[in-house]
């Protein structure tokens, strides 16, 4: 049986760690979360963003707006954010909806204040290797991995998923770890061919139960990012844990696993930003 990566455990440790800095400097940090539109979801990763900012002790801004949206309205506001002195880091929750700009939207937060690492400057930082803000789900697979005593140097790592948000950023982190990279994808013919020879893999698919033990070798390290709903409308990864976990050494379940870590980093990013650029 596999040993089981307490993504909740190691969060709190984070998050213990920058509510202590916070406290212990009287540190004024703010995040700013926007939220356009009607989507379910969004709304409550939105409250779980305001729960961890609480916790840290990060004055968290929101701003909702749930009709009468424009390109220009949302910019005019990331405009007014960008000027703030109290908000070190800006958040625009995604997806939008469609009939907005996402690109252009995204891309009127100034570098600075980009605490998600989604804007092309911070991308660019991280293949150029002079990392500045990394995006907070690969960020935090790191951590995880790294607080598991997992030594990736040297190790055959497949990525399943190459979004820009999740899978070409933790290859190319993977890859400064001295990781030999494999990005699949949904062309990638063969995909066992790569699966049964990774110690790492990590599963960014957004397929519910995608990864079978028949497709991985013995002892691999397994991580899993997805979110989906099964069957049964009961919440799952990419990665079918109960066929997995038998051959695995190491797995991320799903709740409990990669997710309280993505709002770890963010708050780790947000400190980060405040103590750079803001103060
Ligand atoms: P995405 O943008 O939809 O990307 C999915 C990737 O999977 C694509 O690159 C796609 O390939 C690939 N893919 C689809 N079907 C495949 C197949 N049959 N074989 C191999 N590859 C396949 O998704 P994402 O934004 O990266 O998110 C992935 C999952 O992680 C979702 O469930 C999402 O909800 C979850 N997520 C979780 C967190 C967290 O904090 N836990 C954060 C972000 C995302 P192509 O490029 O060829 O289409």
């Amino acid at each position: 049986m596999a040993k089981i990566i307490d993504g909740k455990l190691i969060s709190l440790k984070v998050k213990d760690e920058i509510k202590e800095e916070i406290v212990k400097n009287n540190l004024n940090v703010g995040l700013a979360l926007v939220r356009v539109g009607n989507d379910q979801a969004s709304k409550v990763y939105v409250k779980n963003k305001i729960a961890g900012c609480e916790y840290c002790g990060i004055h968290s801004y929101v701003y909702e707006i749930e009709s009468g949206y424009t390109n220009d309205n949302v910019i005019r506001l990331i405009n007014q954010l960008n000027n703030d002195n109290n908000i070190h880091g800006i958040l625009v929750q995604l997806p939008l909806p469609a009939e907005l700009d996402q690109e252009l939207i995204l891309n009127s937060i100034n570098p600075n204040k980009d605490v998600d690492g989604f804007l092309p400057y911070n991308l660019g930082n991280l293949v150029n290797n002079t990392n500045n803000t990394i995006a907070c789900t690969p960020k935090g697979i790191i951590r995880l991995l790294k607080e598991s005593n997992v030594d990736i140097s040297g190790k055959n790592a497949v990525v399943i998923g190459r979004s820009i948000i999740v899978g070409k950023p933790i290859a190319l982190l993977l890859l400064q770890e001295n990781a030999t990279v494999t990005i699949c994808h949904s062309k990638t013919s063969n995909i066992d061919y790569y699966l049964k020879n990774a110690d790492i893999i990590v599963a960014a698919v957004g397929k519910a139960k995608f990864l079978k033990s028949s497709s991985i070798k013995d002892g691999a390290v397994i991580i899993d990012v997805g979110i989906n709903r099964d069957e049964n409308g009961k919440l799952c990864g990419d990665v079918d844990f109960d066929n997995v976990k038998d051959k695995a050494s190491l797995i991320t379940p799903v709740p409990g696993g990669v997710g309280p870590m993505t709002i770890a980093m963010l708050l780790e990013n947000t400190l980060e930003l405040a103590k750079k650029y803001g103060i």
